[in-house]
């Protein structure tokens, strides 16, 4: 029976869930946080419903590693460390170099994660440390990357190109990337199975809307769009991310703020703006639903964005496919907001889909639409951690 770790390092934190496979059964999960301040905290969750916490100082990943392999060992959650035969990273940036998700079994391997830095600098850079931090100390196990970039690889060049001069493709790879893409694989696929087709014969919209969020369009299992575009900025409007706008008013409004540095105004537009910006209220979908309700004005236009712009890509991406089989709804807000699913299909319903709204009462994996419906909706709570663990089983040595 072997165990698979899948790994989720921020630049201060390391997320992470154990896994028997190929069973796929969780038998661990949580979470390191504040790794390099005077205290960091140790969450591990497993049993029946046992929680382990730990606070002590923690310099740095590898240390984390090392304190959560002692502490997997101490609560009898593995015997020893000889039990994990693979671990999976999830890394944001995979640029052009990675188009599925890969081993990472030298140092060079782990550089080229290193080097696509330039695409996701807060990312890319611990998350390479996160993977150095395993192979130092479970150097013999499988060690694979899988990158949220990988499954947009297939957008076609109309799709993944924007309307600038092509030599700043060719020369600096500026282009869409997308996002969230180990998210709408899983949703996708799930979409499939439960509509009891091949992917390859279906149309479907990936509707991922969490803290951040992004709408794919699958077709034949491929991505062929997304909204997230040379970073996740791009897009949709997020909890406090601007999504897509006009980029001169970048520019008007950097004058008339008297903001000098571009990164300070980028800045803005990733941690200032979306429902947060828009609200005053919150960057957290119910706390704006909330305010909302209570007659905040800027709350209720928030919502109304929100909604407006998951709208108008579903409808972009129907003419994209020129047509669409199923809609899917996943991630924080769209698992678990009966209305915002709700308001998103009630707006659309021309092109012929119908939510049932006593099947649409649920948080957990199900069918919403009515019977009558010409394109099925779903609600699927996505799996991340489960994706990365079966590709370290498809790639394991
Ligand atoms: P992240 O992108 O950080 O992983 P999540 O997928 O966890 O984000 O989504 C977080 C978002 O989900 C927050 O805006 C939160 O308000 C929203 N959310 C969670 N539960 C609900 C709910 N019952 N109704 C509306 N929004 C919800």
């Amino acid at each position: 029976m072997s165990k698979t770790i899948a790994i989720n390092a921020g630049s201060s934190s390391l997320k992470f869930q154990l896994f028997i496979m190929p069973e796929e059964t969780v038998i661990a999960k949580g979470l390191i946080e504040r790794i390099g301040l005077p205290v960091a905290n140790v969450t591990i969750e497993y049993g029946d419903d046992e929680k382990f916490k730990l606070e002590k100082p923690i310099k740095n990943h590898e240390e984390a590693v090392e304190i959560l392999l002692e502490q997997l060992t101490a609560l009898g959650i593995i015997k020893n460390f000889d039990e994990i035969t693979g671990v999976g990273h999830r890394v944001v940036a995979g640029g052009e170099t990675f188009k599925d998700s890969a081993r990472m079994d030298t140092e060079e391997d782990i550089q080229k994660v290193e080097d696509l830095a330039e695409f996701a600098p807060l990312h890319n850079k611990p998350e390479a440390v996160g993977i150095r931090a395993f192979k130092k100390i479970l150097p013999d196990i499988t060690s694979v990357a899988v990158f949220d970039t990988s499954f947009h690889t297939t957008m076609p060049e109309k799709a993944y190109l924007y309307s600038v001069p092509y030599e700043y493709y060719e020369k600096y790879k500026g282009r869409r990337y997308g996002a969230h893409g180990t998210s709408h694989r899983y949703v996708a696929d799930r979409c499939a199975k439960l509509m009891g087709k091949p992917i390859e014969e279906l149309k479907i919209i990936t509707c991922h809307l969490g803290n951040g969020a992004s709408i794919t369009a699958v077709n034949g299992g491929k991505s062929v769009d997304t909204s997230m575009g040379f970073t996740p900025l791009g897009g949709l409007t997020m909890g406090s991310r601007s999504g897509d706008i006009d980029a001169s008013l970048v520019g008007f409004l950097m004058n008339k703020t008297g903001i000098n540095d571009i990164n300070d105004f980028v800045d803005i537009l990733n941690n200032k703006s979306g429902l947060l910006g828009l609200s005053g209220v919150s960057s957290d979908m119910r706390d704006v639903q909330n305010a909302a309700k209570q007659g905040n004005h800027r709350a209720q236009v928030a919502y109304e964005i929100f909604i407006d712009r998951v709208q108008k890509y579903i409808a972009q991406y129907i003419a994209v496919m020129n047509g669409v089989d199923a809609i899917v709804f996943t991630a924080g807000i769209g698992e678990n907001s009966v209305v915002v699913r709700h308001d998103v299909i009630e707006g659309i319903t021309f092109f012929g889909c119908e939510i049932d709204d006593e099947r649409n009462n649920v948080r957990h994996e199900a069918l919403i639409s009515s019977d009558d419906s010409k394109i099925a909706v779903y609600n699927i709570p996505t799996n991340e951690e489960l994706m990365i663990a079966r590709d370290v089983e498809r790639l394991k040595k």
